[in-house]
């Protein structure tokens, strides 16, 4: 929902103030899914928000449910024609997460992630991105799923540093206590290190954590892997990082994905260990080794007994180091999977 468009439409129909309290309420808080679900509204009222701001500026195509209960991966259509997926996942009991699309595809290219195979069609208005999360809370409501959804990762389509604007304003939407009232640190935003956004993030939202996809700590081999280490080498977005945790003081985490052969080995190990330490504030770095999901690309996984070796050798030079459970796999909704297949369709 756009608010801004809400509040103004209630206000053309000469509402008084509290009306804007009872449509953000139902809305926000209980996942209404038409606003003829909301009695207290007067029919008119009803009917001037459906026609000029409709609650989802998305809607569902198909969603697929992964048999534990645990994985979700909705098909979402845009106004345009365009595409995007996103994910609910259940990593415990109680606790319910989102992974949201930014853009529809990416143009970063990495060489192992199936929306980078895609490319680039165009960058999702905030409320597109901010209506996935009322997407999957009505989905919660609808399916009698329990428990609150207020957790969300920006790790779907798209690089968001790369739509910085929207994805700040997206940010702004989910973070308003009047709005979707989510913690900010319960908020974390990924990206493939675009330096320059990196300062901007910390200073415009000290409390959502960051994830840098980093995936190799030498430039030939992160240039090959991650594209955007050609704009943004490793020094560069070191630079970037020192400053952020200067500024924030957060803790500052770091995806690494394993691949065969490619950057599992010793050496990368130890270049990443290096790499890290040159950052200063140890204590606040955070590795999370991620499983290669496969794809359609030529990459492999990194064998289980390698991966574990990976993850001992740098975590004895003392960082933390876990490796990230892949809820979602499934149902092709796991990190890096998303990606809008015109046979899928
Ligand atoms: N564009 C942003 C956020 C979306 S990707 C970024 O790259 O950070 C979310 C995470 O999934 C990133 O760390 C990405 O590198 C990782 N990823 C991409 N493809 C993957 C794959 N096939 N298997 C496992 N992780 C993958
Ligand atoms: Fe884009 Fe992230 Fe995929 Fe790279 S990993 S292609 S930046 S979505």
């Amino acid at each position: 929902m756009d608010a801004a468009k809400a509040q103004a439409a209630l206000k053309d129909i000469g509402q008084p103030a509290y009306r804007w309290d009872q449509v953000r309420k139902a809305v926000f808080d209980q996942a209404v899914s038409s606003y003829d679900m909301v009695a207290v509204l007067p029919a008119e009222v009803r009917k001037a928000l459906g026609e000029k701001a409709p609650i989802l500026s998305l809607t569902e195509r198909r969603v697929d449910a992964s048999p534990d209960g645990r994985a979700y991966k909705a098909l979402l259509d845009l106004p345009d024609g365009g595409k995007v997926e996103t994910v609910l996942l259940r990593p415990s009991p109680t606790r319910w997460t989102t992974c949201v699309s930014s853009q529809v595809g990416c143009a970063v290219g990495c060489t192992f992630c199936a929306s980078g195979l895609m490319g680039l069609t165009r960058d999702l208005a905030p409320e597109e991105i901010s209506d996935q999360v009322l997407f999957w809370r009505q989905y919660m409501k609808r399916m009698g799923l329990d428990g609150r959804l207020d957790n969300v990762v920006y790790m779907g389509m798209g690089e968001p540093f790369a739509c910085y604007e929207q994805v700040a304003a997206s940010l702004k939407t989910l973070i308003d206590q009047k709005l979707f009232g989510i913690g900010a640190r319960h908020i974390s935003v990924s990206t493939s290190g675009v330096a320059p956004r990196i300062d901007d993030f910390g200073r415009d939202f000290p409390q959502v954590n960051l994830a840098v996809s980093l995936h190799a700590a030498t430039d030939e081999l992160r240039s090959r892997l991650v594209p955007m280490n050609k704009a943004y080498p490793l020094a560069k977005l070191g630079e970037a990082l020192k400053n952020y945790l200067t500024l924030t003081n957060r803790k500052l985490f770091f995806e690494y994905v394993l691949l065969k052969g490619e950057n599992d080995r010793p050496q990368d190990a130890q270049a990443l260990i290096a790499w890290l330490k040159g950052l200063g504030s140890l204590s606040l770095l955070h590795v999370n080794l991620i499983v290669f999901n496969q794809t359609d690309t030529p990459h492999r996984p990194t064998d289980e007994s390698d991966a574990r070796r990976f993850q001992e050798r740098v975590m004895s030079a003392g960082f933390k180091v876990t490796v990230r459970q892949n809820l979602g796999r499934d149902i092709g909704g796991a990190c890096g999977q998303l990606v809008v297949l015109e046979k899928a369709v």
